[in-house]
């Protein structure tokens, strides 16, 4: 709980020297029993202390540079400074339709510009971006306004995730008509079937489906592009195609004993533990049993969402085995810190090299290897280098590979002149998200790989705004992507 809240200092060097105002969090002994929200994030009194820290810098400001939304950062923060919390939900839905998810799981590029970083804490960005748009959830102030004429034209998005959601918002505001089509039993990508609950409520995604619902969105599920429906029949049907798929294949690791009972990738894994079964494919329709310890393999978000899970799953020793130090690891650090807050161990510089099985082919071991750093490699990151007869056995009765994901080739093996590149990208024109063919368009981790959820929106409002042009003729020569 907060205790004294201070009142705000109002010029911008004793603001600057103000601490950051701590925002609600549940008990780590409460938290760790379900799957609902461990923070909770500021309240009004908090919010508007927290938004009067920002001291509102001239442009060019570093937050709104850092935002791959470019969101009116500053202008938020000031209308939450004088309780104006539904204007500024409207400032940052106004460039960003995942508001309300951005701000309970982005990382907060924006904030490593703030220039009161240097000091005592950048101004908390995500948590004041969380609360407004929940105030405006609650008051019905994020209803997608139409245009009453419509366009005429027809768009398919093929995938709901973040950029699917955020070229389907764009143009159904723009007048087009949209159909979504989705593989997964429901709409949301990653939000739905990756993110737990524990850092996002599956509610706050659905509120976001059914307010594209009520804009005239159709949501297709169950239908994975590509097989029955091809890319050729939608390029048939629609006037334009957006193809917003993700990266959604799950690397695993080539080592003895990868195929023994009681080893998951970290999506099947995630998925089963916090999808509500009845949101699930039949085959998927059972909860893993995690035994007494459990190993993360990786160091992404990822590992740190698995591990947090086989906490919640009441696994006794959750451990995550990474095989670079802390300053390589890719994930969020204030995600980590939770996660350690929730009693995960992690561990540097290993890596399993065989999971060891027992009579019944369920795993009971894991020989790791510990390591130690080489010269850096293409990712700009030091190498690990295993160390000679430094392997020792670990006991494990779980482990789950979080070890990196990339897109579905399937889309670009079945569709003629749909060029893809390393690891299966689609190729596109990541300025105007333009394919090798005409009229079909690409954003989100299925082109630059995987990322975070602002990206995806980012990179996907640029492909809707050239999707418009070409639904109102004004693209005319088709760009070719190289
Ligand atoms: C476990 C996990 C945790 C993460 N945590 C965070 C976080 O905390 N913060 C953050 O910012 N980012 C996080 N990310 C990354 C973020 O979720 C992704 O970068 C983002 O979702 C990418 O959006 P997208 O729309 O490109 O793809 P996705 O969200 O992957 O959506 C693609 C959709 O397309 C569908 N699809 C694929 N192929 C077809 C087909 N042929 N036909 C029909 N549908 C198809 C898929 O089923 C999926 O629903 C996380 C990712 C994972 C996996």
């Amino acid at each position: 709980m907060i205790s004294d809240i201070d009142t705000r200092p109002v010029g911008r060097q004793a603001r600057a020297n103000s601490a950051p105002v701590p925002y609600f969090k549940r008990d780590v002994a409460d938290r760790v029993l379900d799957f609902d929200e461990a923070v909770l994030g500021y309240d009004a009194e908090t919010a508007m202390a927290e938004a009067a820290r920002c001291v509102q810098c001239p442009e060019p400001q570093c937050c709104v540079l850092n935002c791959p939304a470019n969101n009116n950062i500053p202008e938020a923060v000031w209308l939450i400074s004088q309780g104006k919390f539904i204007e500024a939900a409207q400032v940052f839905a106004a460039t960003n339709p995942l508001s309300e998810i951005c701000g309970r799981v982005c990382p907060n590029l924006c904030q490593q510009g703030c220039v009161l970083s240097q000091r005592y804490g950048a101004a908390a960005i995500g948590k004041l971006e969380w609360f407004v748009a929940d105030v405006a959830r609650q008051a019905g102030a994020l209803k997608i306004e139409v245009p009453a004429v419509k366009s005429g034209k027809k768009a398919a998005v093929v995938g709901s995730g973040p950029a699917g959601i955020t070229v389907a918002e764009d143009l159904i505001k723009l007048g087009h008509t949209v159909d979504v089509y989705e593989a997964w039993p429901e709409a949301g990508g990653v939000l739905i079937y990756g993110i737990p609950g524990f850092k996002l409520e599956k509610h706050v995604v659905r509120n976001k489906i059914r307010d594209l619902e009520a804009a005239g969105v159709t949501f297709i599920t169950d239908t994975r592009i590509g097989s029955e429906i091809a890319v050729d029949d939608l390029v048939r049907e629609y006037d334009a195609v957006f193809l917003g798929t993700g990266a959604g294949v799950e690397a695993t690791m080539d080592i003895p004993g990868n195929d023994l009972q009681g080893i998951y990738t970290a999506t099947d894994f995630l998925v089963r533990a916090n999808v509500p079964l009845e949101m699930l494919p039949p085959e998927k329709q059972m909860r893993p049993v995690v035994g007494k310890r459990v190993a993360i393999i990786g160091g992404g978000d990822t590992a740190v969402d698995c591990a947090r899970t086989a906490i919640r799953l009441d696994a006794e020793e959750v451990t995550i085995v990474y095989r670079r130090t802390e300053a390589e690891m890719p994930g969020n650090p204030v995600e980590r810190k939770i996660a350690l807050e929730e009693w995960v161990n992690i561990e540097y510089l290993q890596a399993p090299v065989e999971f060891i099985g027992d009579e019944q082919g369920h795993l009971k071991e894991m020989k790791v290897v510990k390591m130690t750093l080489g010269e850096p490699d293409r990712s700009g990151r030091r190498r690990p280098v295993p160390m000679e007869g430094s392997e020792f056995i670990m006991e494990v009765d779980t482990a789950v590979m979080a070890v990196g994901y990339w897109p579905d080739p399937f889309l670009g093996e079945k569709t003629p002149d749909l060029k893809t590149h390393k690891w299966g990208l689609l190729l596109a024109d990541e300025t105007i998200g333009a394919t090798s063919r005409e009229g079909v368009f690409a954003a989100g981790d299925n082109v630059h790989g995987p990322d975070l959820v602002i990206t995806a929106v980012a990179t996907a409002h640029k492909a809707a705004q050239s999707m418009h042009a070409y639904l109102s003729g004004a693209l005319i020569a088709w760009p070719s992507p190289n």
